[in-house]
């Protein structure tokens, strides 16, 4: 379903209610053009630039305009829950989206909507050039914020190239702060690089940064305050996610899933915490934000296991080798790459991304979390988290 003509029309209303008790010379000329513009808009009479309105809602009626982008599969770390310990990628050179095709599928996305991209992997930034990437990125039109997930290791040393580049927002994770327990999680990773990582990125003035911190019962559910604590001198936004069941963590690898619940329980015991905006609490994507009293930075809770949120999903999800992925815990893709080779023309790729759009599932199979492997066979690095 496409609004190109609905939505300014219905948008005029507004805009001369907001200035009619200001300043009550529009009001003639304005009444006198409104039915004129209104139907203009609605039999399409004139041509607008509809660029910054176009919008697309899939079969649940959601506006769908934000597509994480898997640029590798490879990563520099072997998280448990999310690698296989021999860590080598099982996507073939070849099989992996060039960044011109990438950069093609991006261009497309943005005409059914997208304006938020994320780039994301396995490891992004063991991409080569992934900097110069971002800059051919920057240069879409229509396309209004990039951002970046990373694990943090190379952090220090691109700082200031991602800066240049244009990224603002980065979030990087990190699932323990004792050495000895992140060297474990992440089979031999330096929690020191992370560190220094997110400082020089707060020193060069990111903002927000967002840490993702997986939450496993009988790892790390004794650092709940310790990551909580951070938020009261700096303003990261520390964000705890579930643990879901996909790829290695759904294969029983010895940690276990803990409900945000347990997590908001833990910190409101140490201090009180509050939604932000007040009851109707601020949300950011799929995250419940709250504050701890006195702090300056926030606390994020993504809670897909517990708490679904899938009625405000607005993301699709580009596989590092090709596939639309329309939700997180559902094995169905698109395959982009295929007809992208065999030389498809720009309108069908995008008639592809709007039936991808449009076939996204109204619910997570959260069942699959039972069948085990059954669904959700991928890793995420190589879906992209
Ligand atoms: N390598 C980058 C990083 O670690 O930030 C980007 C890719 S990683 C797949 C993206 C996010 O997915 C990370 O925050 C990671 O912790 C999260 N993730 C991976 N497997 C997960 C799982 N089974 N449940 C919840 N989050 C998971
Ligand atoms: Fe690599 Fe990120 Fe997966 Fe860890 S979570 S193995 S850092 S892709």
């Amino acid at each position: 379903m496409n609004f190109q003509g609905i939505l300014p029309a219905a948008s005029y209303p507004l805009v001369i209610w907001v200035r009619m008790p200001r300043d009550n010379r529009f009001w003639f000329p304005i009444s006198c053009l409104l039915p004129r513009i209104m139907l203009e808009n609605l039999f399409n009479f004139r041509k607008y630039d509809y660029s910054k309105l176009v919008f697309m809602l899939d079969n649940h009626n959601r506006a769908i305009n934000y597509l994480r982008v898997s640029v590798t599969d490879r990563c520099n770390l072997r998280c448990i829950y999310c690698m296989p310990k021999e860590g080598l990628s099982l996507i073939g050179h070849k099989d992996i989206l060039s960044y011109e095709e990438i950069l093609r599928i991006v261009n497309v996305a943005v005409k059914t909507g997208i304006v938020k991209v994320r780039l994301t992997g396995g490891e992004p930034l063991v991409r080569r050039s992934l900097v110069d990437f971002i800059y051919s990125l920057k240069k879409i039109d229509g396309l209004k914020d990039i951002t970046l997930t990373t694990n943090g290791i190379l952090l220090e040393r691109f700082s200031e190239k991602l800066f240049q580049a244009g990224i603002r927002r980065i979030n990087v994770s990190l699932d323990s702060l004792n050495a000895q327990k992140y060297r474990n999680i992440t089979r031999g990773g330096d929690l020191s690089k992370v560190i220094r990582g997110i400082k020089k990125a707060d020193s060069i003035g990111f903002s927000p940064i967002k840490i993702n911190v997986v939450t496993m019962k009988g790892f790390n559910d004794d650092e709940i305050l310790d990551f909580a604590k951070l938020t009261m001198k700096k303003p990261y936004q520390i964000r705890f996610i579930e643990y879901m069941p996909i790829g290695d963590a759904a294969s029983g690898n010895g940690f276990d899933y803990l409900s945000n619940d347990v997590v908001m329980e833990r910190i409101h015991s140490f201090v009180p915490i509050e939604p932000v905006n007040g009851h109707i609490g601020k949300t950011d994507g799929p995250a419940r934000i709250y504050k701890m009293r006195g702090a300056v930075g926030e606390i994020g809770l993504i809670s897909a296991m517990s708490h679904e949120f899938c009625e405000s999903c607005n993301r699709l999800r580009l596989t590092a080798d090709g596939h639309l992925r329309a939700c997180l815990l559902s094995d169905d893709e698109l395959d982009l790459k295929t007809p992208l080779r065999e030389g498809c023309s720009d309108s069908e790729l995008e008639d592809l991304i709007k039936e991808a759009i449009r076939n996204k599932p109204g619910r997570a199979n959260i069942d699959c979390y039972e069948t085990q492997r059954k669904k959700c066979v991928r890793n995420m690095s190589s879906i992209g988290g």
